[in-house]
C-alpha cells in the first residue's frame, strides 16, 4: 500500500488531497498538521476513523516530532502542503511565515534526507520528497506572457519570498544531498473548505452575512483560477509520476480580474440566494485602497505538465465557482465555527 506523509492536511488544499488519497486511491496516509487558524479537523470528517488514515497533531518545525514521524511511518512519499499563505498576514507579521516556511521545510528536508538515507535502493528510486509551492514565487507579469518552469524567481510579498525560500532549499537537498524532490508551483485555488479570508470564499460569505465586499484598488489585478480538486489531481500525477529533480507548474488556464470575479458571485448568488433586502448583492461591492506591492498578473503555461505527466483540468472556471458557493450557501456554519476558531 503506498504510504505517504502529508503536510497541512487540515487545510484547505491539504484536506482535498487527503480525502482524495485515503477514499479514492486507498493510500496509508499520516496527515502531520499544527492545527493553526487554518486548519480545521472538520475539514476531514469524511477519513475520520478509516484504518488507511492517522492524524498527527504537530508542528513541522519540530525536527524530533518530524524524525521520528519519518521513522516510525516510512513514507514512499512526502507531500509537503504545511505553510502560512496568507499574503495580506504576511504584510501585518511575516514571523510565522519565515518560521513555518522556511524553517519548517529546512526541517523536513532533513528529517527527509534521514529517512531516504536508511532505504534499500529500490525504495530510494521510488521515494519523492514534494514540495507543494504557488505561482507567486515569480513576482508579477504585465499585460502579455504566461510562468514558465524556466521563469525567474521575483517574490513581492513577505508570503511568496518564504515559499520561494523553500523551493530553493527543495531543489538544494536534491542538488547537493541527492533527494528526490520535485516542486509544483501552482496557480490560485478555490473550492470548498478554503478559509474566509482568500478572495472567493470571503466575497461569498460576506455577502451572504450583508456585509461589504471589500476589493483592492479598482480590482483590475489579475489571477489564473483552478479548481482545487485539479490541482490534488495534478499532486498525484507529479509525486506519482514526476521526475525527481523537476519542477511543474499547475494552472487553470482561467485568468479573471478581480472585480470580474466579484461580479460572477454576486450574480450567481442573486440567482441562488437572493438578498432579503431585495437588492443585487453587486450594491455590496466597496473598492479599498490597494494592497502594498500587489503583483498585476499572475499565469500559469501549464504544457509540460501535460505533455509529460499527462494531467488535464475537468472543471471549467464557471461549473466551478457555482460549485463552490453551492457549498458556501449549504455550509455557513463552517464558516462560521471556522471564523471563531481562536489560533
Ligand atoms: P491553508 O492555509 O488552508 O492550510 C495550511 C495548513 O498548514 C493548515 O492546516 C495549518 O494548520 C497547517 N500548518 C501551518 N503551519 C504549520 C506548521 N508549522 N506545522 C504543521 N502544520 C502547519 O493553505 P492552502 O491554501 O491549503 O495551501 C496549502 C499549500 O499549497 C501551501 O503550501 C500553499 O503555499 C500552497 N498553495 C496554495 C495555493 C492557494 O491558492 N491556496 C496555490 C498554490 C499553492
Amino acid at each position: 500500500m503506498t504510504r505517504a506523509l502529508i503536510t497541512g492536511g487540515a487545510g484547505f488544499i491539504g484536506s482535498s488531497l487527503v480525502r482524495h488519497a485515503v477514499l479514492d486511491l486507498g493510500w496509508q496516509v499520516l496527515n502531520v498538521d499544527k492545527l493553526t487558524y487554518a486548519g480545521n479537523l472538520e475539514n476531514l470528517k469524511a477519513v475520520e476513523g478509516r484504518n488507511n488514515y492517522q492524524f498527527m497533531q504537530a508542528d513541522i518545525c519540530d525536527r524530533a516530532a518530524m524524525q521520528a514521524a519519518m521513522d516510525e511511518f516510512k513514507p514512499k512519499y512526502v507531500i509537503h502542503l504545511a505553510a502560512e499563505s496568507h499574503v495580506d498576514r504576511s504584510i501585518k507579521d511575516a514571523a510565522s511565515f519565515i518560521q513555518t516556511n522556511v524553517v519548517g521545510t529546512y526541517t523536513l528536508l532533513e528529517c527527509a534526507l534521514n529517512h531516504y538515507r536508511a532505504l534499500d535502493a529500490e525504495a530510494q528510486a521510488a521515494f519523492r520528497f514534494h514540495m507543494v509551492s504557488t505561482d507567486e514565487v515569480y513576482g508579477s507579469l504585465g499585460a502579455e506572457g504566461l510562468f514558465t518552469e524556466e521563469t525567474a524567481y521575483d517574490p513581492s510579498s513577505p508570503y511568496s519570498a518564504s515559499k520561494a525560500s523553500a523551493d530553493h532549499l527543495a531543489r538544494a537537498w536534491h542538488r547537493t544531498h541527492g533527494l528526490p524532490v520535485v516542486v509544483s508551483n501552482c496557480s490560485n485555488n478555490y473550492g470548498p473548505y478554503q478559509y474566509p479570508e482568500k478572495l472567493i470564499p470571503l466575497m461569498i460569505s460576506n455577502a451572504l452575512a450583508g456585509k461589504p465586499l471589500p476589493v483592492y484598488g479598482r480590482g483590475e489585478n489579475i489571477r489564473d483560477w483552478l479548481y482545487v480538486e485539479d490541482h490534488v489531481r495534478a499532486l498525484v500525477k507529479i509525486v506519482t509520476t514526476g521526475k525527481a529533480g523537476e519542477t511543474y507548474n499547475v494552472g487553470g488556464r482561467a485568468e479573471r480580474k478581480n472585480i470580474d470575479i466579484v461580479r460572477l458571485i454576486c450574480s450567481i448568488l442573486d440567482e441562488l440566494a437572493p438578498a432579503s433586502s431585495g437588492k443585487p448583492y453587486s450594491e455590496l461591492i466597496s473598492f479599498v485602497t490597494d494592497r502594498p506591492g500587489h503583483d498585476f498578473r499572475y499565469a500559469i503555461d501549464c504544457t509540460k505538465i501535460e505533455r509529460e505527466l499527462g494531467w488535464k483540468q475537468a472543471e471549467s472556471f464557471d461549473s466551478g465557482l457555482r460549485k463552490t458557493i453551492e457549498w458556501y450557501i449549504g455550509n455557513q456554519g463552517w464558516c462560521d465555527a471556522v471564523r471563531n476558531k481562536k489560533r
